[in-house]
């Protein structure tokens, strides 16, 4: 059917890559352009022989918007998926706009200076994808992700209104280090030192990092601990779900890693002021990313299950309801797939249905889209066909 160039070849973009190659049909021909192109080979090499799909190769610096623009000239996808970092969704969205070429990515736009994120910059482009005639399709990893799919299929199928959304985001694996991040450290610390906050009667509620704790009885996993984070979908969904009063996000972490991030944090390694090192200037916690464990190398060492899903509290014909949602991945059983854990794979399996629904014209419009703002129908028939499936609970729990 067409062509998509995947920006980035770290833990995410391997398992959109393998699910590509999987579904060779919708995804005929793959270039796969990075920093680090021997990275990109490697994949290449691997999935040649065991794949329909066409596989070329880029060595990229998806900074540079030029750079961008003469590869994405020369390939001619239908579909850029950017799977590099949050700081380079604006470069890629140029280049997309000087191309005309369809754009998706899993994450928003965060400057590297500056340890925020939030939509506007990318909803900033609104009015010049829609003059231009491409679709930006943003988020469409998990978390951001499917659980906006989720929100958008209970809006659809169960609700008139839904006045509470809790996100809950468990991991239950472990890698047997005392501390190493799921994906990309730099991110991911970024992330969980940050305040807290939860959108509440249409303003945002600010909490000190990790100040809120609940502990949560995970279906097939059991009691985790977990507390309330900042999260990018809550601004989205704050604005596209009918009827929100209340919605929050929580992540699941344990003692150990708990004990260590504040470890961290108190010696200041988590800091992003550069700092002079033996004549030059570090950053902290790029630094700290050196010399944590690479997450790609936690694959073939992680067991156990991640459970990421929603549960909405709302009014279907004047009564109230409730209704919990959630995916269920093992971290074993991904990597026997395609040797990543399950955090790369809940990832990287979305972000490559999201290309295939652009790509075959299912969600197409011009404009710059959340992934709400679909029709949740073929995204949630999609996971349950591509290693994703869902389980509905309609009486669950509800967390205080
Ligand atoms: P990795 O660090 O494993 O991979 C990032 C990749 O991007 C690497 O291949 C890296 O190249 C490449 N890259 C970085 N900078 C550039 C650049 N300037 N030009 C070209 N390539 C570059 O990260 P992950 O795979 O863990 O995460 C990828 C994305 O997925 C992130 O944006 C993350 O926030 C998002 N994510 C989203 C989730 C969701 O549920 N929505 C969950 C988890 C992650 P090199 O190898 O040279 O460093």
């Amino acid at each position: 059917m067409g062509k998509v160039l995947i920006i980035g070849c770290g833990g995410v973009a391997s398992v959109a890559i393998h699910k590509c190659c999987q579904n060779s049909d919708v995804f005929e021909e793959i270039m796969i352009a990075s920093r680090t192109k021997s990275k990109c080979d490697a994949l290449k090499e691997k999935l040649t022989p065991i794949t329909k799909t066409k596989i070329q190769t880029a060595k990229v610096d998806a900074d540079n918007t030029e750079e961008l623009i003469e590869l994405i000239n020369s390939f001619k996808p239908d579909v850029v998926l950017n799977l590099a970092l949050p700081y380079q969704d604006l470069t890629i969205m140029d280049a997309c706009l000087e191309t005309k070429t369809h754009y998706v990515d899993t994450a928003n736009y965060e400057p590297l200076d500056e340890a925020k994120f939030e939509y506007s910059w990318q909803w900033a482009y609104r009015d010049k994808f829609k003059q231009a005639g491409i679709c930006a399709l943003l988020g469409s990893g998990f978390d951001p992700g499917v659980t906006g799919v989720f929100s958008a299929y209970a809006q659809k199928h169960y609700f008139d209104e839904i006045n509470y959304i809790d996100i809950l985001d468990a991991n239950a694996g472990d890698h047997g280090y005392p501390f190493a991040t799921n994906f990309n450290p730099e991110i991911n610390i970024r992330e969980v030192t940050a305040n807290g906050s939860y959108w509440e009667n249409g303003h945002w509620v600010e909490t000190e990092p990790m100040e809120i704790k609940r502990v949560y009885n995970f279906p097939q996993i059991g009691d985790k601990d977990m507390y309330l984070l900042h999260h990018e979908e809550l601004e989205s969904l704050a604005l596209n779900i009918k009827g929100i009063k209340r919605i929050r996000f929580f992540m699941t972490f344990g003692q150990s890693y708990i004990t260590h991030l504040k470890c961290l944090e108190n010696v200041g390694m988590t800091s992003i002021e550069p700092i002079e090192f033996n004549g030059q200037q570090i950053v902290p916690l790029q630094f700290l990313k050196a010399v944590l464990p690479d997450p790609s190398t936690l694959g073939p060492r992680t067991k156990g299950k991640t459970n990421i899903g929603c549960i909405f509290k709302g009014l279907k014909d004047g009564k109230e309801r409730t209704y919990y949602v959630y995916n269920v991945c093992d971290h074993e059983e991904c990597y026997r797939e395609v040797e990543s854990q399950a955090i790369s794979y809940t990832t990287g399996v979305p972000a490559m249905i999201g290309a295939m629904l652009i790509m075959n014209g299912t969600w197409t419009k011009p404009g710059v889209y959340n992934i709400e703002e679909f029709d949740p129908d073929p995204f949630m028939d999609a996971l349950n066909k591509w290693g994703l499936p869902w389980v509905e609970d309609f009486n669950p729990t509800m967390v205080e």
